[in-house]
């Protein structure tokens, strides 16, 4: 793209933001991340009165002093960069991944059943998606082997994939669970390729056997935990109404001595109440000893009593601002910080993402269910209004077409002039089935507290770049927890 001698041109579509003494411009139709100099603030600010066409922009960039050749150069680059835009430009319709887009992921729910009844749960609370009736309780071997096969099947051309075990509470399927990692070792071995797996587990059920079976596997894991006792035994209980803190903790504790493998993750569902955020990593963190600490809010309709409003979201920014200020101090001396929030985000900034859809699910990513039904992702599983076919007979690309079209960027009227699309994409579509009906739907009701974070964690990672970019190449690989 090169700017002409014809152009007019105008202010593109970017959102500015300073750090470490530095300013930047989150350029969003690229995703891209751009530092200002004094030069280019100088063409900003010309062009920040109103449009002007090529004579008169470098006409008045030589009257401050630029050589007539600089001048030109510069408004080249910036048009490149597309920090200016051609006044009659039209934004691009972001394209769509391609119909035959490879699967990287595979989440595998081994069980529907439960041994916890967290009040909260979008499996069997108020606003479960679920239908399980009548189908299988548990994934059985012929099953788990089709999937495997499916997954290693539809990812041709990848050379790494990975498998995510998931439930009701994943370990109540232990056995299978064993089995499959052979399983899907042996076969992607005789396919010269590397899978890996982790899964995810509210604790309960680790045993020393199990924890080194994980950890000579190279599992990662995930515990889904809410806190010290006080905010862990308020929703995250048996179905007696009995806390589970007492039983996990110790469990935990051993997880963490004894998988020497992967870093242990905690995932916290923030709820009315629960919204202690930093108390909660403190405790995660420090005295268990948790190496991530990653939060996220409980999918609900807003009406449920245990559902954030928008003072406690308030609130959860306010404890959000604060570890994000400790994570920086900690990058700038070279070390994790452990808040997976910020790491998460901080690592699409570095890969430079700009999504068509919020994340991967019927896309990279796909979940089956103990039936072998096909989800768009684990949230969906053993949803016949989400089904997407079934492992047996193969996915119904007619309906995935329909999910990743209703779902796209292009398609979210008002997401469209928002800064922040690049990584938001209108956000989860399990959230917005169940607060708007629809999976397609932009998640509203939270886009200024997203566009806070998202330009938090555009501050940490400039001030990063700046002071200490060494420690951003950590970010290359790594994926974003769901
Ligand atoms: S859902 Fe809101 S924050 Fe997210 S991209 Fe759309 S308008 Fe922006
Ligand atoms: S963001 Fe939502 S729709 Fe996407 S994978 Fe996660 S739970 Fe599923």
């Amino acid at each position: 793209m090169t700017a002409t001698q014809t152009c007019t041109y105008r202010l593109g579509e970017f959102h500015p933001f300073e750090a470490g003494g530095r300013q930047f411009l989150y350029l969003v139709p690229a995703g891209a991340i751009f530092e200002m100099d004094p030069s280019a603030a100088a063409v900003l600010s010309l062009l920040s009165e109103g449009a002007a066409t090529h004579e008169e922009l470098i006409g008045k960039l030589t009257q401050r002093d630029f050589a007539y050749h600089d001048a030109t150069e510069l408004v080249q680059e910036l048009f490149r960069a597309r920090v200016i835009v051609a006044t009659d430009s039209i934004q691009e319709p972001l394209e769509a991944p391609p119909s035959d887009f490879p699967l990287q992921s595979l989440v595998m729910n081994l069980t529907n059943q439960c041994n916890l009844s967290c009040q909260y749960c979008y499996e069997f609370g108020d606003d479960k998606v679920a239908t399980p009736e009548g189908k299988p309780k548990f994934m059985d071997m012929a099953t788990a082997k089709a999937s495997v096969d499916f997954l290693l099947e539809q990812s041709s051309g990848r050379k790494a994939v990975h498998i995510t075990f998931f439930g009701g509470e994943t370990l109540m399927n232990f056995p299978l669970l064993e089995q499959v990692v052979k399983y899907a070792s042996r076969r992607a071995a005789e396919q010269g390729r590397q899978i890996d797996f982790s899964l995810t587990t509210n604790g309960t059920l680790l045993t020393p056997a199990i924890i080194e079976f994980l950890s000579q596997n190279r599992v990662g894991v995930t515990v889904s935990m809410d806190g010290p006792p006080d905010l862990q035994d308020k929703l995250r209980v048996f179905a007696n109404g009995k806390g589970s803190y007492d039983i996990i903790a110790p469990r935990v504790k051993a997880l963490i001595q004894n998988h020497r493998t992967r870093p242990i993750t905690a995932r916290v569902t923030l709820t009315k109440g629960v919204t202690d955020v930093v108390r909660i990593f403190r405790h995660l963190k420090d005295d268990l000893g948790f190496h991530e600490v990653g939060f996220a809010p409980v999918t609900t309709s807003p009406d449920r009593l245990y559902a954030i409003g928008e003072r406690g979201m308030d609130g959860v920014l306010e404890e959000f601002h604060i570890l994000a200020d400790e994570y920086l101090e900690y990058a700038l001396r070279g070390e994790m910080h452990g808040f997976s929030n910020v790491s998460d985000t901080i690592a699409e900034l570095y890969q430079g993402v700009n999504k068509s859809h919020p994340c991967g699910a019927a896309l990279g990513l796909m979940g089956v269910g103990p039936s072998g039904d096909i989800a768009p992702c684990h949230r969906f599983v053993d949803s016949d209004t989400h089904s997407l076919g079934n492992i047996a007979t193969g996915v119904d690309r007619a309906k995935q077409a329909d999910f990743l079209n209703r779902g796209h960027i292009n398609n979210k009227y008002d997401c469209r002039t928002c800064w922040a699309r690049p990584l938001c994409a209108g956000g989860c579509h399990h959230e917005a089935f169940v607060r708007y009906g629809d999976t397609g739907h932009p998640n509203l009701h939270y886009c200024d507290w997203i566009r806070d974070w998202t330009d938090t964690c555009l501050r940490i990672f400039g001030a990063i770049s700046a002071q200490n970019p060494e420690f951003l190449e950590k970010f290359a690989e790594r994926k974003a927890l769901n």
